[in-house]
């Protein structure tokens, strides 16, 4: 029999983590045992009040006094998944803090909405970038430290399953986040560690508040009646509990679990 990985003292990274998404991953997996390195951009001191990110320094913060509160030790990292040489200093930063590394939450996302037609390239690189180089980036920098019984989440989407009007650029993203998936799950098979992902499907976030609803022109609550078998959006901690699953389970590897309330049905 294959024990589960024990989580009690294990140590994640999770990138995105002051999002809200992020923020209910890093809580159940405090819950689990882990310590958690929360890293995003905006969250160091010196990053306070970053314009592009005004309240990520006050999430992190508080996001660490709740992990603290349920027994994680942190560490708040300032961090670009865009940047080759920040996502090394992530997991040096982390591995150096900690120790070690054992698993690796790769959730940072954008998102923007343009049907085709109106789609600039600028925002069609902007979405990959940080999407799905960041995802690459972020597993070729932790792997080394994975070896021997770690594992790699990464946040997909059921848009990575499905074509979705408006978020052409995000639906590639995604699924080339299955991709990636897929195949570090071949390649890291050999030192025992699992690959998988994560698919939400729809979560109150800002992705919805702030483009999805807009861009859509349909209330938030008409979208869930409307598109969702089970007529409630999924939660942030819905996710968290998919990766404790994901983080614990050895023997699944190179699958993408989707969580939408049946929304898609493969
Ligand atoms: P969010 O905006 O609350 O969180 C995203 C986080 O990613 C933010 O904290 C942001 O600062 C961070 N981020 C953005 N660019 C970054 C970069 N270059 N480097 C580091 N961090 C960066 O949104 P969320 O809904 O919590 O999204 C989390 C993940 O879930 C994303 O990958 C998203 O695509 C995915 N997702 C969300 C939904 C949904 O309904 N909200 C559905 C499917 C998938």
């Amino acid at each position: 029999m294959v024990e589960e990985r024990n989580l009690d003292g294990a140590v994640a990274i999770v990138t995105g983590a002051a999002g809200d998404i992020g923020g209910g991953i890093t809580r159940e997996l405090a819950k689990a045992g882990c310590d958690i390195a929360i890293a995003d951009l905006g969250v160091s001191e010196d990053a306070a009040g970053d314009d592009a990110k005004p309240d990520n320094h006050e999430h992190a913060t508080d996001l660490a006094a709740d992990l603290e509160s349920l027994g994680a030790e942190t560490l708040v990292v300032e961090c670009d998944v865009t940047d080759a040489a920040q996502v090394e200093e992530m997991v040096e930063t982390t591995v150096d803090e900690f120790g070690k590394l054992d698993i690796l939450v790769s959730n940072a996302g954008i998102i923007t909405y343009s049907p085709v037609e109106e789609l600039d390239e600028d925002e069609w690189d902007a979405v990959m970038d940080v999407n799905t180089k960041g995802v690459f980036l972020c597993a070729r920098a932790a792997i080394p430290h994975l070896k021997e019984g770690g594992t790699i989440i990464n946040t997909a989407s059921i848009a990575g399953e499905i074509g979705a009007e408006g978020i052409a650029h995000y639906s590639a993203s995604k699924h080339a986040v299955m991709a990636l998936t897929k195949t570090l799950s071949l390649e890291l098979a050999e030192d025992d560690v699992t690959v998988n992902a994560i698919c939400p499907g729809i979560v109150d976030t800002p992705m919805w508040r702030d483009v999805l609803t807009p861009g859509t022109g349909e209330a938030y609550e008409d979208t869930i009646q409307r598109a969702i078998p089970l007529h409630r959006d999924q939660k942030p901690e819905d996710m968290g509990r998919l990766a404790v699953f994901f983080a614990k389970n050895r023997n699944i590897t190179g699958e993408a679990v989707k969580i939408d309330g049946g929304i898609t049905q493969d």
